[in-house]
């Protein structure tokens, strides 16, 4: 008997996996999260039933999060990473030496349980002294927070459920407020191709831009995300992504990657015309 895993990426498009076993499923105080195994993606995650993290593309999300905005600002020492207990952007970041902390932000301990459980390559960077794990709401940590970090990064789930508050305007000022001058904020930005992924895409960029001078979407293709075509906003008050970009230091650093590279890095802020006008009419 075959087992799959489906989800919904528009009431009438189904993506579905078919799975080995399934590890694990509970229901924590703030989601449901399944752990399965596949053929095709390896080990992969799921929280209220959409796909989280995959063992064989996760690489291409956690590389283009945390090395876009490391390239533009290599002073970058303090990180706030929202969300993101799955490990896998805490893993990206500590391969920079120069990064002096990176506070993490969780609000559900089961995630982390869990993929250091079942993802323990993923998790690995946890264990970084660099790191500290907060298991809180990152919308009530952020408030008590003032000019505090150079690095932003919201690896969050989607605008509903216990994401919901880490799409909202008052978020965005706080981060505003958070960041040290110069400071940098990349968010997870969903997705230009279904209805419902672009309305919230155009939600998110609209309240961004109220906040920042510079806010840039980029994108990258994960296919296991809703449609393969992801985004990610960058947005900062002082640096613009492709401008103040210095691919020779970066490439100096020697890191390891699969999928980010300095030319990508141009390319990747080079959208689509159907993209540019769901922003223009945000
Ligand atoms: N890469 C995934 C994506 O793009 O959808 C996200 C990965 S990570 C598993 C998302 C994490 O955000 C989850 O572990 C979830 O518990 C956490 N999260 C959701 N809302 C949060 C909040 N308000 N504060 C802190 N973490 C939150």
């Amino acid at each position: 008997m075959e087992l799959w895993y489906s989800e919904n990426h528009s009431p009438d498009v189904r993506f579905s996996v078919k799975v080995d076993k399934q590890l694990y499923s509970a229901e924590t105080e703030f989601q449901r999260i399944d752990v399965m195994t596949s053929e095709e993606f390896g080990t992969f995650l799921t929280l209220d039933g959409l796909m989280m993290v995959a063992e064989k593309d996760e690489f291409i999300y956690h590389e283009m999060i945390v090395h876009v905005p490391m390239a533009v600002n290599p002073e970058i020492k303090k990180v706030l990473v929202i969300g993101g207990g799955d490990g896998g952007t805490v893993n990206r970041l500590a391969l920079y030496k120069t990064i002096e902390s990176i506070d993490l932000v969780e609000i559900d301990s089961e995630v982390t349980e869990v993929c250091r459980r079942f993802f323990p390559k993923l998790t690995a960077g946890l264990d970084d002294p660099r790191v500290n794990i907060h298991f809180e709401d990152g919308l009530r940590f952020i408030r008590s927070c003032r000019n505090k970090y150079d690095l932003i990064i919201v690896d969050s789930t989607d605008p509903f459920g216990p994401g919901e508050g880490l799409f909202t305007r008052e978020f965005y000022g706080n981060c505003s407020r958070a960041l040290r001058d110069g400071g940098i904020l990349v968010n997870q930005h969903e997705s230009p191709y279904y209805d419902d992924y672009a309305e919230s895409l155009m939600r998110t960029h609209r309240r961004i831009k109220g906040v920042f001078k510079v806010h840039r979407l980029y994108q990258a293709h994960i296919p296991t995300y809703p449609s393969g075509h992801w985004l990610f906003g960058f947005a900062s008050d002082r640096f613009d992504p492709v401008a103040d970009f210095d691919a020779e230091r970066w490439n100096a650093l020697g890191l390891e990657t699969r999928y980010y590279n300095t030319e990508l890095h141009k390319g990747c802020f080079a959208l689509p015309n159907y993209v540019k006008e769901l922003i223009n009419n945000a």
